[in-house]
């Protein structure tokens, strides 16, 4: 019982405490608003314990999200605590909010997640909270941009549009030598990828609707806070009323106990798609973490374990209409937004369009590609004719 345990078994027993799964496999699924006391003075000790893991009204949660947290906390060594939140863009404001005061300043990468690039230019810029973009490769050189009231640096490693892998360690280091807090969106790796709290990280997010949920059918998103950092966000996140539903928080349990053989699978297949692609004359660059000329590359070798199914690729020449002549001709790869599911996804993306701190420049239209579970012949033949049709249409 004292070795550590390998990630696959924890990611299998890890929030099943008897007392939530009352014996049975998965824990059940535990509606509430209204908890009931015995009488007026269990009433009055209930509200003046910490109600951490004790029923207390429903916006605090039941043994169904708690199971959840516990399992994502036991997922990062050094982990302290998880919340979850209706949705991963939820777990990101409400981490900022946690952290950030008018007056203060932030800085935030800018290959970052749009929805996260509009709440800091829209209610952040509001409440007097400035921003600056960095160069997602600036690593050390991050200490030049912090000020007096830098309170909070973001980082997104890889981005999930470009894919440009951050020097961790060294914005860490910056970071600790003055104070500044840390919060990383981990979408991409999850923690069986890239465990960061051990990297010094303090708060890691998750948007657990993409790979922790792995089905494309529930909204949910979690915070995992590094020891002694929990309590901020948890009072923040109280007074901000976030809360994940317990049905949802049971969905992504269930997701979380196959996540990492998903993500074997979703990374193997993605590599080989990722591989072949680039021997092919229409695609120009393959934006991938794992391959060699992708900025970051030594990176990623230095600090991730693998890497997940999702990365993009630029086309050779063309333009908008070329695109979706082979975005529209792929039978396997559905058209749409978030990823992480079971299903593979093909979209049009336009990184330039963001861009406020660097320039991006590409050689012609880009496309992103989540590979899901199907085989990846089937996905490669797709492609394939994917890529005659962009001929056809580029003339
Ligand atoms: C999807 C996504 C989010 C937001 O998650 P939602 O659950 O859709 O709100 C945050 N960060 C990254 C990198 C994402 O891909």
């Amino acid at each position: 019982m004292s070795s550590e345990k390998h990630d696959k078994t924890k990611v299998v027993s890890a929030g099943r405490r008897k007392e939530w799964t009352q014996g049975i496999v998965n824990p059940p699924v535990w509606r509430a608003s209204t908890i009931l006391y015995d009488n007026v003075a269990d009433l009055r000790a209930s509200g003046a314990k910490d109600t951490h893991h004790r029923l207390f009204y429903g916006r605090r949660g039941t043994p169904t999200q708690w199971s959840l947290a516990e399992a994502l906390t036991e997922l990062e060594p050094g982990a302290e605590a998880t919340l979850l939140y209706p949705s991963g863009v939820a777990a990101i404001i409400s981490t900022l909010l946690a952290l950030l005061s008018p007056g203060d300043h932030l800085l935030v990468p800018d290959s970052t997640y749009d929805p996260t690039r509009n709440f800091a230019n829209g209610l952040l810029k509001r409440m007097g909270i400035e921003t600056t973009y960095y160069d997602p490769l600036i690593g050390e050189g991050i200490a030049a941009l912090c000020r007096e009231n830098t309170r909070v640096i973001f980082l997104e490693s890889p981005g999930s549009l470009t894919f440009e892998v951050q020097d961790v360690p060294a914005i860490v280091a910056v970071a600790k030598n003055r104070g500044i807090a840390t919060v990383l969106d981990n979408t991409w790796a999850t923690p069986l990828l890239f465990p960061v709290i051990q990297l010094g990280i303090d708060y890691t997010i998750l948007a657990a609707t993409k790979y922790v949920v792995g089905h494309s059918d529930v909204m949910l998103g979690s915070v995992t806070a590094a020891e002694g950092k929990y309590q901020k966000l948890r009072d923040t996140s109280y007074q901000l009323g976030q809360t994940a539903s317990p049905d949802d928080a049971w969905l992504g349990a269930r997701g979380l106990r196959t996540m990492a053989i998903r993500l074997e699978q979703h990374g193997r297949a993605a590599m080989q798609i990722a591989e072949w692609l680039k021997t092919r004359p229409e695609v120009a660059r393959v934006l991938h973490p794992a391959l060699p000329d992708c900025p970051g590359h030594d990176l990623f070798l230095r600090d991730f374990k693998g890497a997940s199914g999702l990365f993009s690729f630029v086309l050779n020449g063309g333009g908008e209409k070329e695109r979706a002549a082979l975005i529209d001709s792929l039978e396997h790869f559905g058209i749409g937004y978030s990823w992480g599911g079971y299903e593979s996804l093909a979209l049009p993306v336009d990184p330039q369009r963001f861009r406020t701190a660097t320039e991006w420049k590409a050689e012609g239209p880009v496309v992103r590609l989540q590979i899901g579970l199907e085989d990846p012949d089937d996905l490669i033949a797709d492609l394939e004719q994917g890529l005659a049709a962009f001929r056809d249409a580029r003339g």
